[in-house]
């Protein structure tokens, strides 16, 4: 098929043209006495991403999933007890892992469309008088509904009820596009993946440490071996990694963090917000459709989940996006199969780029027999993007 693919799943994001070609390098010696002038500031630059000062980024060759266990293991042991909610397919992925590792988790269902139930969890944290539970796993923004919590206010919650629990984000699809502050928000281990926000290859999980939980990993039960923290401590001291890393997305890595440092990180959660803010005006104002997301407290700058109307199959319209108009949207995950399509929109994006998507899909449901105002959904979002429009540097 002439042109391009548009992308628009949640993940692997469009990468910008200068990190595929900073990534296209010969291969190299990563025990050689410069190699640590690649790697050092990498882990610094790093730290600026996750909005840090006090904590440390560790960089391994994995992905987000393996982020969750790198998370845990260094700071827990088997039967220590753990809080979550379950409102969507990553969520309920991470308290599966921690079932896996031995952890007893405590977990409540929310309905997917809904973020954390904030009174709930001040009255858990409240009622835990003895402090059993041992850490609190939150998934930042939930990728498969396209709901965000408030992180800041459940950090509210932990001070209030003088909680010491972890504080444990899953930030794959915020952390680098929507609103993160680790030391602002006083979050313990933070944990991404290098294909959303940050633009790369899936392949590196960036985890990041409070001092608090750094400290953990001395007596933390829980098996590590690959994934044990120590080993980099001891590596990355001096520039360097504890096995062989993958050489060429560091240098992606180099690209992209230079990219986000020079836009500025506030600038980075303006610009989501705002492509994000438009898709919303084309679903809920054009097409008269809902998002999955309840509540716009919950709306999602990274990624908008839309319900089909009943009697259609979502997954219908990704076919037709797919195979008619070469558009790759998300589907919908497990509860929610068949029921959402979803539009990623994190990562190297502007306007014109998510028209692509916003015009792809709505040409796509109304060949799935879905009744829309041809060109409404473009016409919102046209509108809204035009109307907040920075202004024109000298005019
Ligand atoms: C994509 C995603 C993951 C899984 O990451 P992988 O890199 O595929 O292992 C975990 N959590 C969230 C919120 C995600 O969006």
């Amino acid at each position: 098929m002439a042109g391009r693919n548009h992308l628009y799943v949640p993940g692997p994001t469009n990468a910008p043209d200068s990190v595929l070609s900073a990534m296209h390098v010969p291969m190299e010696d990563h025990r050689a006495p410069d190699f640590s002038e690649l790697v050092k500031p990498l882990l610094e630059d790093l730290k600026k991403v996750f909005r840090t000062e006090k904590g440390q980024v560790f960089l391994f060759p994995a992905t987000g999933t393996a982020g969750w266990e790198v998370a845990m293991t260094n700071t827990l042991s088997p039967g220590d007890k753990v809080l979550s909610y379950r409102f969507g397919q990553f969520s309920h992925l991470w308290i599966q892992s921690a079932q896996r590792m031995g952890l007893d988790v405590e977990y409540h269902e929310v309905p997917w469309g809904e973020g954390v139930p904030l009174e709930h969890l001040e009255q858990r944290l409240q009622e835990d008088t003895n402090h059993e539970i041992k850490g609190l796993l939150i998934c930042h923004n939930e990728t498969a509904t396209g709901v965000t919590n408030d992180l800041a206010a459940i950090r509210r919650i932990l001070d209030a009820t003088g909680h010491p629990a972890l504080f444990m984000i899953d930030g794959v699809s915020s952390i680098g596009s929507i609103e993160f502050r680790m030391d602002d928000w006083g979050v313990d281990v933070a944990l991404t993946g290098s294909q959303k926000g940050f633009m790369l290859p899936a392949g590196n999980a960036y985890v990041c440490f409070s001092p608090k939980a750094l400290e953990k990993r001395h007596t933390a039960k829980c098996p590590r071996s690959f994934l044990n923290i120590e080993d980099q401590i001891q590596a990355n001291q001096t520039g360097y990694f504890p096995y062989t890393p993958n050489t060429s997305m560091l240098h992606g890595l180099r690209q992209v963090l230079n990219l986000l440092l020079a836009e500025g990180m506030d600038n980075v959660y303006a610009r989501h917000h705002r492509l994000a803010e438009g898709a919303r005006r084309a679903v809920l104002d054009g097409w008269g459709l809902t998002l999955c997301a309840r509540d716009p407290k919950w709306y999602s700058d990274s990624v908008s989940a839309i319900v089909v109307p009943e009697g259609f199959d979502a997954r219908d319209v990704m076919h037709v996006a797919y195979n008619r108009y070469n558009l790759s949207l998300g589907g919908g995950l497990s509860e929610v199969a068949g029921k959402v399509f979803r539009i990623g929109h994190m990562g190297d994006l502007n306007e014109l780029m998510l028209a692509g998507a916003i015009v792809g899909a709505e040409m796509a449901m109304r060949d799935a027999g879905i009744d829309l105002k041809p060109g409404s959904g473009i016409t919102a979002a046209m509108e809204y993007w035009r109307d907040t429009a920075p202004p024109v540097p000298g005019k």
